[in-house]
């Protein structure tokens, strides 16, 4: 039987964004019904910052959603932790070597302490854990093997302890380098100076697959060529194809990835295999601020926490995690996002809006009215037909926004609804805010409440004791006391203590 998408009795089509042709594509799954999806995780040697996480955000909601399609999703993303090459292969610029010893840590050590924080930020934004994270440092056996298998193939070959894949080689077998950037072999001869590998490549594009290891490089394995630590681009080949086959359905990651590494990860899937290791690639854009990407190199950036705490020097005041997520959601995942004050206060009031909207629509218990002057059927159609264009978030959130607007009319008994579509409105609203979008309910700050009614009740007090109501003004104390709270009059007139 084909696996169909549907709702009710319509017959959806999913879109997806093929950046591989730059056509949006109707979607076809390997496996009827299932789904294999690979996306590139962090390199584990600092804090993620709020760039990486709308990455990360942007492919949890594209997950959430292939699952409330019906999809059987398989889900990896990988932990980057071992040595992430530079541009100059020298080992004082490896990102893991500088910050092991700028914190006087093992490398181990680097790499708990990142992917712990990485999963703090990322359950904080409520993303939900991929099904195999492997690491990097797991997958040395399969980077050996693939390495062996690439010279054994002639695509790849030794110097000096390293090993690097031949791009001309592989040009010159008819396949074609640049496929996914689009760029031109010949470009790249003509402008790339050999500063990695210094002389070890026959040519500069020629990329490494093993790294021989200096002297004062910690992190090192032994191979048939020495020992040395794996090229980036091939842990991605390692374990995407482990996990989910030759050739898979989805691979992700940032736009930045596109070149070199998801080109690298396309040549050495090829050179394998014979075969495209992927069938569609995403790439989400970029998180900006002021203008400019979100870079840790640039200083451009800020970290989650200092977002949500408040402390930091961009934006009036503190914003609460889910506040974040969807401010990110109300961008598609393939325009650039420029963060801002405004931006947070504006996705802020929406919130608010639509949360209110469903509160009311969700005490709304039964109802005896047989017309409904909203058309669900239509308007869930509407939304279905945004989630499926290639996961257009924004014009489902405006989907949303109409049914909310809906909502606060039949509050105020302008509108009115059937049963039947009541149900149907509460549970694909629902649904959408909770499962799809991964929006959570702000929870009242009860300390703040708390502190409102006890300054009603003392200054209900102090009118009784001004009017010499003093029975009535003494029973308040007295009953606050009986709960734990003690009323104290001072000077500056009267303060609380709870016991
Ligand atoms: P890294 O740990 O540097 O490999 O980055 C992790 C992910 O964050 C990658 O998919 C990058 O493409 C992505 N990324 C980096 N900077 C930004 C940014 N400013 N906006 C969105 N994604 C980003
Ligand atoms: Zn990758």
């Amino acid at each position: 039987m084909n696996f169909k998408l549907l709702y009710q009795n319509k017959t959806m089509q999913l879109k997806i964004y093929n950046s591989l042709t730059g056509e949006k594509e109707i979607f076809k799954p390997i496996l009827d019904g299932n789904v294999g999806m690979y996306v590139c995780g962090p390199t584990v040697y600092s804090n993620v910052h709020l760039g990486n996480v709308r990455t990360f955000l942007s492919f949890d909601f594209i997950y959430r959603s292939l699952t409330h399609l019906g999809y059987k999703v398989r889900y990896v993303r990988n932990i980057t932790d071992a040595g992430h090459l530079t541009d100059d292969g020298d080992v004082n610029n490896d990102r893991f070597v500088k910050q092991t010893r700028l914190e006087k840590l093992e490398p181990m050590e680097i790499v708990q302490k990142y992917t712990v924080d990485f999963h703090k930020v990322l359950d904080m934004f409520n993303l939900l854990p991929p099904n195999i994270e492997p690491t990097a440092t797991g997958h040395i056996v399969e980077q050996i093997e693939l390495t062996q298998k690439l010279i054994e193939k002639g695509f790849a070959y030794e110097s000096n302890g390293s090993v690097y894949f031949d791009v001309l080689e592989y040009n010159k077998r008819g396949l074609n380098y640049g496929e996914l950037s689009k760029r031109n072999i010949e470009e790249l001869f003509a402008n790339t100076r050999d500063l990695d590998g210094q002389g070890e490549k026959k040519n500069p594009q020629d990329f490494a697959l093993w790294k021989k290891a200096s002297p004062a490089h910690i992190m090192r394995w032994n191979s048939p060529w020495g020992e040395g630590f794996p090229g980036w681009h091939l842990e991605c080949t390692a374990m995407s194809t482990k996990y989910l086959g030759e050739t898979f359905d989805i691979h992700g990651g940032g736009m930045d990835l596109k070149f070199p590494h998801h080109e690298c990860e396309i040549a050495q899937g090829k050179a394998c295999n014979g075969a495209s290791p992927v069938n569609y690639w995403m790439h989400a854009n970029m998180l900006t601020m002021n203008s400019q990407r979100m870079s840790k190199s640039t200083g451009n950036y800020i970290l989650p926490m200092q977002l949500v705490s408040g402390e930091n020097d961009f934006f009036e005041k503190a914003f609460h995690p889910t506040i974040v997520r969807f401010c990110f959601l109300q961008a598609h995942y393939r325009s650039v996002l420029d963060i801002s004050n405004d931006a947070m206060i504006a996705s802020e009031k929406g919130f608010t809006r639509l949360m209110e909207a469903v509160k009311i629509l969700n005490s709304i218990s039964s109802n005896d009215q047989k017309e409904s002057n909203f058309n669900v059927e239509d308007w869930k159609s509407k939304a279905y037909d945004a989630l499926t264009d290639d996961f257009n978030s924004p014009i489902l959130i405006a989907h949303l926004f109409e049914a909310a607007k809906f909502i606060f009319a039949l509050n105020d008994g302008k509108e009115t609804i059937s049963s039947k579509d009541l149900e149907d409105l509460k549970s694909t609203l629902n649904a959408f805010i909770f499962d799809v979008l991964g929006l959570q309910a702000i929870e009242e700050n009860n300390n703040e409440k708390l502190d409102q009614t006890l300054q009603v009740l003392i200054e209900l007090r102090n009118q009784a004791r001004k009017s010499k109501n003093f029975e009535l003004s003494d029973q308040i104390r007295d009953k606050l006391l009986a709960e734990g709270i003690e009323l104290k009059d001072g000077r500056d007139g009267t303060t609380y203590v709870l016991n």
